[in-house]
């Protein structure tokens, strides 16, 4: 299929949009009030720190909703006021965020339903209106609507969109995207529906172990097994890794993004020479530039002398676990992802980094603390508030007991 140019003509159909409706204004009052914070705000404009009692708050310098967010969630609030009676579906999560979600339900705009892991696009009529999230949809989806008569309203972040280009140029040159990211991610499930031949890479182990087999070759069967469901179909690790590109899930941490472009660059250099470098090499910056502040900000925060760290985010949100992992190697540090984590007699339920679910006892230290705080890019600020006050109220209690 020609990607690129379904995507052009689909661009040009007039059940297609990507701009808002003209109701900007109003939905601007909106999302203020349901996700703003004049608690947070106050904080922010205190040079991001504030004490109440025994606590003092340090909050990242830049943290929760980015705008490529932020625009998504509009569009789906103006999708809903421009077509009134007609019925909305979205392709997924509109962002990692579980009461942003919950949100968008009660205005009426359901989630495609998944039957073992496969989407039941036969729920959707002709002339049903279908929003595609932030993080984009596969092009095998676009195109099962755009088959319907669907309208759809595509909220794609302009990043995303930058990815997917950058893997039609791979593949126009006849180079295997290499992508830094997980399989499983809705956002590289697209961008890998947009490149010809390509191998998801999840981190620097897997990375070393591609870079070891393109110079001294290996066992094909063992890597065929281990990339079993990241790489596209028919990939020959013999014959197509010859010619290589990079590209990323946005939400990576950027110093492995630019750590495993460096490895793969001097593995083709070694291979093949500097002078061959371009033909057999590619690499464009396709790191989000939220992305990158929030960890830069994380990186920041972390070297302050904290007790703890509290980040918040979706559970299943990538940019959030990556902001736990910079945590958690300078200090304690729990990700929640709502207010609700905090249970009584000074219990967190958290996220670890392997995704399993745990309980921290007499996590709040006794006495004066520091807490330093963060939010994932599809967090808003009232969750922050939230999470801000109850700890508040809970030092509070503690100290009068
Ligand atoms: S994190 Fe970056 S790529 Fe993802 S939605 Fe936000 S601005 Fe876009």
């Amino acid at each position: 299929m020609d990607t690129k140019a379904f995507k052009r003509s689909l661009q040009h159909s007039e059940n297609y949009h990507r701009k808002g409706f003209g109701h900007q204004a109003e939905v601007a009052t909106q999302l203020q009030s349901e996700y703003q914070s004049n608690l947070i705000q106050q904080i922010r404009n205190n040079n991001y720190i504030l004490t109440r009692g025994d606590v003092t708050i340090h909050l990242a310098q830049a943290f929760g909703f980015c705008w490529g967010v932020e625009r998504a969630v509009a569009m789906a609030y103006e999708t809903r006021k421009h077509f009134k009676s007609d019925r909305i579906w979205i392709t997924n999560e509109i962002i990692h965020n579980p009461s942003v979600n919950q949100r968008i339900l009660e205005m009426q705009v359901d989630f495609i339903p998944v039957e073992a892991g496969i989407k039941d696009f036969s729920v959707v009529d002709a002339g049903d209106v279908v929003i595609l999230p932030a993080f984009g949809a596969s092009v095998q989806e676009m195109q099962i609507l755009n088959d319907k008569s669907c309208k759809i309203v595509d909220t794609t972040c302009p990043w995303v969109s930058k990815v997917w280009n950058t893997v039609e140029k791979h593949k126009k040159g006849d180079f295997t995207s290499i992508i830094h990211g997980k399989y499983k991610h809705e956002e590289t499930i697209a961008t890998s529906s947009f490149a010809g031949k390509y191998l998801i890479v999840l981190n620097w182990t897997e990375a070393e172990y591609v870079a070891d087999y393109i110079l001294n070759g290996g066992n094909r069967q063992e890597f065929l097994t281990k990339f079993a469901k990241a790489c596209s179909a028919g990939f020959d690790p013999d014959r197509d890794l010859e010619r290589i590109g990079i590209a990323n899930q946005t939400t990576m941490l950027k110093g492995e993004t630019e750590k495993l472009g460096k490895l793969f660059e001097h593995t083709m250099m070694k291979k093949y020479g500097p002078h061959e470098l371009n033909n057999h090499f590619q690499s464009f910056n396709t790191i989000c530039d939220a992305t990158q502040e929030r960890q830069d900000a994380m990186t920041d925060l972390v070297q302050q002398p904290l007790d703890l760290m509290i980040v918040i985010g979706g559970f299943n949100s990538s940019n959030t676990t990556q902001l736990q992992q910079i945590a958690e190697e300078k200090g304690i540090s729990y990700h929640i992802d709502t207010v609700e984590r905090i249970k009584p007699d000074n219990c967190i339920e958290h996220r670890q980094l392997d995704g399993k679910l745990s309980v921290a006892e007499n996590w709040l230290p006794e006495g004066k603390i520091v807490v330093g705080i963060t939010s994932g890019a599809s967090t808003p600020d009232k969750v922050v508030e939230d999470v801000i006050e109850k700890i508040f109220a809970l030092k509070a209690t503690a100290a009068v007991v």
